[in-house]
């Protein structure tokens, strides 16, 4: 249930409206808009007090939330939601943003070689693995606790926020002391424990979509983590696992626009694992900008050979140069900024 709030409202009354609905067990949920407050009352049986609320002063309309998902919805929140990740980055807005690095931290040299590289061509945020979810327990796990230290290196010495996954509730700690943006991946989407978990920080969340997951649970996921007061919820769309096996995935550029009319939360888009195949992500990732995406998330190798983890999609710095360049000319035309 929400109620949309006067803008003749007075601060008292305001107040009250709020104590009344924690004094009844709820939690409040306030979106202040450009036109007009909403204060969301979720909660089973929250329609049993709707009278009650009918008779405050300030409440104008009561209305219900038809969709599962509350605060992600539009309906919750008209305007689009801007995510504000440090003092330079925003996402959700004009600018399209650009996260960028290796699948995983190596090195201290390797991390900062290619974060050195695609700062240079105008990446906005580092993306690096120090906990990596793998589908064989044989596999490179990451480096852990190891590669955020040169995590917090490189973004001390350049300057630039971090993008990284938490795996699971025991590494938020030391996970959000360094990331400025905390990954949710893929194989956690569902992992409801870990999303009430992120929802208690403020720190913005990159929330990736499932394999297998439709856009109505991933917005469940986000709400999961909204619920819990915090709204920085950037979801990513990554590819979808469909009989296609000719690609690593099914990057779902559908999604996009959907997301965008069922919710007033960013989506970014991964083109990487979303194909799969390097020389194809520069392709997928231009073809996300025009279908409106609020950013990128891609993953840049100078030795994708050597590469410990998804090397075969990882691009070469000097492809990444160019897609950029590329982006910078196809954003004039969609009325955007990168
Ligand atoms: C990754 O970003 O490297 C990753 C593991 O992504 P996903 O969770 O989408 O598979
Ligand atoms: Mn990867």
């Amino acid at each position: 249930m929400i109620l949309i709030i006067k803008n003749s409202i007075t601060e008292e009354q305001f107040n009250h409206i709020l104590e009344k609905i924690k004094e009844l067990g709820f939690t409040p949920h306030i979106s202040r808009g450009v036109k007009k407050t909403i204060i969301g009352l979720i909660g089973e049986q929250a329609e049993k007090y709707r009278e009650i609320f009918e008779a405050m002063e300030g409440v104008e309309q009561i209305s219900e939330i038809e969709k599962p998902f509350k605060l992600a919805s539009r309906e919750f929140k008209e305007e689009n939601t801007i995510v504000k990740v440090n003092d330079k980055v925003e996402i959700g807005g004009k600018k399209v943003v650009v996260i960028a690095g290796p699948c995983a931290v190596e090195s201290r040299e390797q991390i900062f070689k290619i974060a050195e590289l695609v700062k240079k061509s105008g990446a906005d945020l580092i993306r690096g693995g120090v906990f990596k979810p793998r589908t064989s327990p044989y596999a490179f796990q990451g480096l852990g606790k190891e590669a955020l230290k040169y995590l917090k290196e490189v973004k001390e010495l350049l300057k630039i926020g971090i993008v990284t996954e938490v795996m699971n509730i025991e590494q938020i700690d030391a996970v959000s002391e360094v990331a400025d943006v905390l990954q949710i991946g893929a194989r956690n989407v569902q992992n409801f424990d870990l999303l009430k978990e992120v929802g208690k920080i403020k720190k913005p969340i990159l929330l990736k979509r499932g394999m297998a997951t439709t856009i109505k649970e991933w917005l469940m996921s986000a709400e999961y983590i909204m619920s819990q007061g915090n709204y920085n919820v950037i979801l990513c769309e990554r590819g979808i696992r469909t009989f296609e096996d000719s690609t690593r995935f099914t990057l779902d550029l559908n999604a996009i626009p959907v997301v965008k009319s069922l919710s007033h939360l960013p989506i970014i888009v991964d083109p990487s694992h979303g194909i799969g195949i390097r020389n194809f992500v520069p392709t997928m990732a231009k073809a996300a900008v025009v279908a409106g995406a609020d950013g990128l998330i891609i993953e840049v190798h100078h030795k994708p050979e050597e590469a410990l983890s998804d090397g075969p999609q990882s691009i070469l710095p000097q492809q990444f140069e160019q897609l950029m360049q590329e982006l910078k000319k196809i954003v004039e035309v969609i009325g955007r900024t990168i």
